[in-house]
């Protein structure tokens, strides 16, 4: 996005897809300097979708702040395979990537941790992560090819990974259909299913707000919501402006699309995507360096 004709072509193109005024519009897009070329596509079908934004949820929830290598969700890359997805995870996380996301019943937590219905089967250098109860799935490879360690059940933990489709429990066929249906929470289903796989599927922009430190944090309030938030780096302005100028917003309600609620605050897609920056950097000193705080979830990982 190097020249004003292709600033000037994406600012009008930001006006006719959202509310915001010509010179919102024109600002954001004045600060997109860099084009990764075609999104990876939506896939067509909604148990796809469906089933990506769950991953990416269930991600955003565990990992929070422990990153490595500037990997958000744990995802390098992202590749989509005859309307399905293959991503490529970091080393370190991958192992835990894979563990977060297969269903289990927790005690103590006293509900199911994971992505209801997810299966998981070996494939030719990676794994396949398929729901039991559609043809939505996605294969993980890890970034450095080394065999995975695949997970076990931990202490109060029973595992549903293992179960048939037919040996679904109740608990999980209900958790599956609360994440299918309308919340007073959540403003439209469909929309959510879209933004949160298109935040699986752009890693490259998305992990723009772990690059400075290596880390960021991510979280969840319910459902129908995931929050980016980070300190250095883009502004909130042009975080926005790269992800409107890669599709992220594309065939959205306008009004509905992106609102710039402070200069370090957006909402995009209702309330579904919340983007905050700190004002000053949380790393800059001992004991906080980004140096100290990465050994640390280092630390987290190997043990
Ligand atoms: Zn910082």
């Amino acid at each position: 996005m190097s020249t004003s004709r292709n600033s000037s072509r994406l600012a009008k193109r930001i006006r006719r897809q959202t509310s915001l005024t010509q010179s919102t519009a024109s600002r954001l897009a004045k600060q997109v300097h860099t084009y990764l070329g075609p999104p990876v596509a939506d896939s067509p079908e909604p148990d796809q979708r469906r089933l990506e934004a769950h991953i990416a949820h269930v991600l955003a929830s565990r990992f929070q702040d422990r990153q490595l290598n500037g990997a958000l969700l744990g995802v390098q890359e992202a590749r989509p395979v005859s309307g399905y997805l293959e991503l490529t995870l970091e080393s370190a996380m991958a192992d835990e990537v894979l563990r977060e996301l297969l269903p289990r019943f927790d005690e103590p937590f006293g509900g199911i941790r994971g992505v209801p219905g997810l299966r998981f089967l070996p494939a030719d250098r990676g794994v396949v992560l398929h729901d039991a109860l559609s043809q939505a799935h996605i294969t993980v490879r890890r970034a450095d090819g080394r065999a995975w360690n695949l997970p076990a059940a931990r202490d109060g933990e029973t595992p549903l990974w293992n179960r048939t489709r037919s040996g679904l429990s109740q608990d999980e066929r209900e958790e599956a259909r609360w994440w299918s249906e309308s919340h007073p929470s959540l403003l439209d289903v469909r929309m959510r299913d879209l933004v949160m796989s298109r935040i699986l599927r752009r890693p490259a922009l998305v992990n723009r707000a772990a690059e400075p430190h290596g880390f960021a944090n991510c979280y969840t309030h319910h459902s129908g919501d995931l929050v980016i938030e980070w300190c250095c780096g883009d502004t909130v302005e042009a975080f926005c402006g790269a992800l409107l100028a890669h599709g992220f917003i594309d065939g959205l309600p306008p009004s509905d699309a992106i609102e710039l609620t402070s200069p370090q605050s957006a909402r995009l897609a209702g309330h579904t995507v919340i983007l905050r920056r700190h004002t000053s950097c949380l790393y800059g000193h001992e004991p906080f360096s980004p140096r100290r705080i990465t050994g640390y979830i280092r630390e987290g990982y190997v043990s």
